[in-house]
């Protein structure tokens, strides 16, 4: 059976680009795969290592969003990445291995380096505010993949190029040390149908960073003022003037949460049957229903946290018996101790 690992960033709450991007891939490939999900901490730490107050709530909530969405721990392993220092080991092998240009071209992590302000403006010194640790992003996240000698990594569009260093990594390591007969497979990225989606404000991705997001603990209320707030076509002012969707984000997410009716909305819009107000509540609606279930299933979750951290702990357990196992083939083939 194939292999699978992801993960997330504990940085909060899940949000609907978490979900739609990624999570409900994770689920649907429980029973096909064997599956493996980390909670990724010391990744967190790449851009918010100044304030780690909240990391330990974030890691629960981050838990608690996996199982409300349908993670199950019986099909799953869920395991906590800081608990598994094999990780670690497997990324200082890998950052000896790793040429700087690779992750200095990554283009996620130059959009990042603008979006969160690390760029120094000349062209060559782009990356000079960005912390050592931040370049190694996908040297880190390759460890994490490959310790599992994971085939398929289910992401969201924006860890694509990531994935591809991973597979860069693989393949150097395999020519370098790959004679006696090891060898790292080659992951491969798996993508929904809505590999980016977009946030709230128009903006290219829903992120937290951003403040744009529905999460999926927000309640009805919350996600009806949410969506409210969306930008719709500039030009249809009136409620009943022709609308454009092709420029509108609401019916960009009635096709993603509203796929029954889009046909119809897209006609309505068209002939100014349709005004904006109805269209976004109708939106909200449908959000709601999706997210009600998790929301129930997530409160329930997070009033018992112990039974959380256990969860974390038994699956980082059985995590480690295999990173462990990798690790010393690894060692084996670069002839260290
Ligand atoms: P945020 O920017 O909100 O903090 P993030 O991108 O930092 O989120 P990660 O832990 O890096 O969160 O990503 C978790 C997974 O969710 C990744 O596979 C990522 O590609 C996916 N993802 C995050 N945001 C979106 C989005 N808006 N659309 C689709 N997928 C997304
Ligand atoms: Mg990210």
């Amino acid at each position: 059976m194939a292999r699978i690992f992801s993960g997330m960033r504990p940085t909060g709450r899940l949000h609907l680009g978490h979900l739609v991007g990624a999570l409900e891939n994770w689920v649907r490939f429980q029973d096909s795969y064997e599956t493996i999900f980390g909670i990724v901490d010391w990744h967190a730490l790449t851009t918010g290592y100044s304030n780690t107050t909240d990391l330990q709530t974030h890691i629960r909530e981050t838990a608690a969003d996996w199982l409300a969405a349908g993670i199950d721990p019986q099909k799953s392993i869920i395991m906590l990445q800081s608990a598994v220092k094999e990780h670690a080991e497997l990324h200082l092998l890998f950052s000896m291995i790793t040429p700087t240009p690779w992750l200095i071209r990554n283009p996620t992590l130059k959009e990042q380096a603008k979006d969160l302000g690390l760029v120094d403006g000349s062209d060559d010194q782009e990356m000079t505010k960005m912390d050592y640790g931040h370049l190694g992003y996908p040297v880190l996240q390759s460890a994490d993949i490959l310790v599992y000698k994971a085939d398929i990594v289910p992401v969201g569009e924006d860890q694509v190029p990531h994935i591809e260093i991973c597979r860069e990594i693989a393949r150097r390591f395999n020519f370098l040390f790959g004679e006696r007969g090891f060898r790292f497979p080659e992951p491969q990225h798996k993508l929904t149908q809505t590999p980016r989606l977009p946030g709230t404000d128009g903006n290219m991705k829903m992120s937290k960073s951003l403040n744009n997001c529905i999460y999926l603990a927000d309640d009805p209320d919350t996600i009806q003022s949410q969506v409210k707030k969306m930008v719709t076509d500039p030009k249809k002012v009136r409620k009943n003037d022709p609308g454009r969707p092709e420029v509108c984000s609401v019916f960009t997410y009635h096709g993603v949460f509203n796929a029954q009716e889009v046909a119809e909305i897209e006609k309505t819009c068209r002939s100014g049957e349709l005004g904006c107000v109805d269209c976004k509540k109708n939106l909200g609606e449908k959000i709601d229903r999706k997210l009600a279930p998790i929301r129930t299933r997530r409160n329930e979750l997070t009033s018992e946290p112990q039974n959380l951290d256990k969860i974390l702990l038994d699956g980082s357990d059985r995590a480690r018996a295999i990173a462990s196992s990798t690790l010393k083939q690894v060692r084996k083939a670069m002839n260290l101790g």
